[in-house]
């Protein structure tokens, strides 16, 4: 499966901003947005003015590093946002956080996005009581996620479940005991705890 592979904290630090990449450190004086908050590489202290279309570049280029999704990916996603009754920035956004992955990391199942990705495609996970292990499919209002009863006793779930700190959004009715989750609505903008300019990104993509 392709993924990205750039040093996780220098993708924040290239945007100047917290982006959640690596589960707890995140949260700890080791983040590099807290030690080391400039841009990486020879130059990066100086001061550099960005046009508008770096701007929307960059947004767009934050939100794919989020959720881990790749370019061919997140066009799609934006052409299906497209089609979508609504507005389209906050479609995709919607999208975007129906994924698997980001869903079992808003239940609190996983540190971060990369770590939930990893544990669908192992094969932890039913949706509806069926195999899922493609991140990238999209859950819906009703859908009910699981983690395997094989997969419940590990050590590994036993520990992220003692080490959750996360509330899961209003949208997903999470039980932690049980590792499940079952979604009770689509995700509106105002559950989307991220920092987005998701207009950047349009304008972007309508040019
Ligand atoms: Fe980003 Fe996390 Fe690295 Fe901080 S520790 S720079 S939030 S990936």
């Amino acid at each position: 499966m392709a993924r990205y592979t750039d040093e996780q904290c220098r993708i924040c630090r290239r945007n100047g901003e917290k982006l959640f990449l690596k589960g707890s450190r995140c949260y700890t004086d080791k983040c590099a947005i807290v030690t080391r908050n400039y841009a990486p590489g020879q130059h990066g202290q100086g001061r550099k003015k960005v046009s508008n279309y770096g701007l929307q570049l960059r947004e767009k280029q934050k939100v794919k590093r989020i959720y881990g999704v790749l370019e061919t990916q997140f066009r799609n996603l934006y052409e299906r946002a497209d089609k979508m009754a609504g507005i389209t920035g906050e479609n995709l956004l919607s999208l975007l956080e129906r994924r698997l992955d980001n869903v079992v990391y808003r239940m609190g199942l996983a540190s971060s996005r990369k770590e939930a990705r990893q544990l669908v495609g192992h094969g932890h996970f039913l949706l509806n009581g069926h195999k899922a292990d493609i991140a990238s499919m999209t859950v819906k209002p009703g859908d009910v996620i699981t983690v395997k009863e094989r997969s419940k006793s590990s050590a590994k779930f036993k520990a992220l479940v003692e080490n959750n700190t996360k509330v899961a959004p209003k949208w997903l009715e999470a039980n932690l005991e049980e590792m499940s989750a079952k979604v009770v609505a689509n995700p509106g903008r105002e559950d989307i705890d991220l920092e987005i300019a998701e207009h950047l990104i349009i304008e972007l993509y309508s040019k």
